[in-house]
């Protein structure tokens, strides 16, 4: 299984390499040549799986030669042996054909830990093995920090940076990534928003001389693996609802479009998806472009959904690389564009997404009224990122489909809104319930590449 970039002009490489790296060197994103498939028979027969075994027969055929079945068995197995629910993403029902995934019962209770677990035990095994150290250089906009500091601390050969934004994320995503006292684990809290962060760590990639000294690597959404790993949950969901035998829809809370393309290739490698729905809050980029066909970033608003307030969203590349035919000139082209402004899809891409895709936005106070009603009608504490799905979904729900909606955070991460909208308070679970007694260690920096990569050489002894 060779991988490629969505910008046609970096190197192939194997499943290992594409992980090891995260962002091509054209600055494009890798993606697998060809789309292996499971047949109607492969998808019923995960019925009744455990999660981990799921997990195995959805990514084995992605894998190549890298692991052996039974490496990658033990790799899975440990990374979600830290979750706190059995069956690692259960489904429960909020209403006749609707129904909630719960994505948040992994160590940092949001659905990153699927992905960042996964990847953890990637690299642990794989840099055993070659006896190389990387530097994993990541931005966030709350929970991929936590998540990716939860994975690598303490680990041997990895040290990692995360870029936040500073006071722009919940106070139990800051402690949580400020908290660990592991010294390869380095916070950086960052003047600007998330986009100027994630601007600066692909800037980062695209100095070579920099990135090959200190072993650059990449963790952030557009990491391959991450995309895979997050495959895996829609299969079982769907499954759980008589896939293959009927067809499902989803809606997922969208930010930088990594989970709702994961499931763009959950349907492509067979699952009967109908309707993969994309929700956003009040940055809603693309909602405007699958509406339009205009990609415009104008700005973001800070909201209660934090880890959705973004206007440059890197993976929906992926999903325009399918929708121009995996014409990798062309994806560079609207690329270049971006930089200049904004873009506009074509009128035939734009109808290759729409066969795929609808989109909705919520607003803020749509948002914290739906906390407070689902509480109300289902005992259900959805977290704002939930909610902006749940709302979405209910409209856009269609009958006879079943609708899956992402729950992609635990309500006590954003314990300040949930409780506001809803007059419950959240309590984190028992193993983080010191979090707010634990010590802090952060690095305040200045929007300014040559300042970071400075910090980083030096800290890393390169
Ligand atoms: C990251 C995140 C999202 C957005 O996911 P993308 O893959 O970036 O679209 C939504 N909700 C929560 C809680 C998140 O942490």
């Amino acid at each position: 299984m060779k991988y490629i970039s969505t910008r046609g002009q970096a190197p192939h490489l194997s499943f290992e390499e594409a992980m090891l790296t995260g962002l091509a060197r054209d600055g494009g994103l890798y993606l697998p040549e060809t789309i292996p498939t499971l047949d109607k028979a492969d998808i019923a027969a995960l019925e009744g799986a455990t999660y981990e075994e799921a997990a195995f027969r959805i990514m084995w055929p992605f894998i190549g030669d890298a692991f052996t079945e039974d490496e990658f068995r033990g790799i899975i197995a440990c990374a979600y042996s830290g979750f706190a629910h059995d069956a690692r993403a259960p489904l429960k029902q909020l209403a006749p054909g609707h129904f909630l995934l719960e994505l948040f019962h992994g160590p940092t209770l949001a659905f990153k830990d699927f992905a960042m677990q996964l990847i953890g035990q990637l690299f642990e095994f794989s840099l055993k093995r070659s006896g190389k150290r990387v530097c994993i250089v990541g931005a966030t906009s709350g929970d991929t920090g936590s998540a990716a500091i939860e994975a690598f601390r303490g680990l041997e050969a990895v040290d990692v940076f995360i870029l936040y934004p500073h006071g722009r994320v919940s106070e139990v995503q800051r402690r949580q990534m400020t908290t660990p006292s592991e010294s390869n684990v380095h916070a950086l809290a960052m003047t600007g928003h998330f986009d100027d962060c994630q601007a600066r760590v692909k800037d980062m990639f695209n100095d070579f001389a920099f990135r090959d000294a200190v072993g650059l690597a990449g963790v952030n959404s557009i990491n391959w693996a991450r995309v895979l790993a997050q495959v895996v949950y829609y299969f079982t969901s769907a499954v759980s609802l008589g896939a293959p035998h009927r067809s499902v829809s989803f809606t997922v809370p969208t930010g930088n479009f990594g989970d709702i393309f994961a499931g763009l290739i959950a349907k492509r490698m067979g699952l009967p998806i109908d309707r993969l729905v994309v929700a956003t809050n009040q940055n809603d980029i693309l909602h405007r472009c699958l509406s339009t066909s205009e990609y415009k970033p104008d700005g973001v608003s800070p909201s209660i959904s934090p880890s959705m307030d973004i206007q440059v969203s890197s993976n929906f590349e992926r999903a325009l690389y399918y929708a121009y035919d995996q014409d990798g000139a062309a994806v560079d082209q609207l690329m270049t564009e971006l930089n200049a402004g904004g873009f506009s899809v074509s009128q035939g891409a734009l109808q290759a997404l729409r066969e795929n895709f609808d989109s909705g936005r919520c607003s803020e106070d749509e948002t914290r009224a739906t906390i407070g009603r689902l509480n109300k009608s289902t005992g259900e504490l959805l977290c704002p990122h939930g909610a902006v799905a749940v709302k979405v979904a209910e409209e856009q729900r269609t009958s006879g489909t079943p609708m899956i909606t992402l729950a992609t955070a635990h309500p006590a991460k954003f314990p300040a809104a949930v409780e506001e909208a809803s007059g419950v308070h959240p309590p984190l679970p028992p193993h983080m319930a010191d979090l707010y007694e634990r010590s802090e260690r952060v690095t305040r920096v200045e929007n300014d590449l040559a300042a970071l990569e400075t910090l980083i050489t030096e800290r890393t002894g390169n």
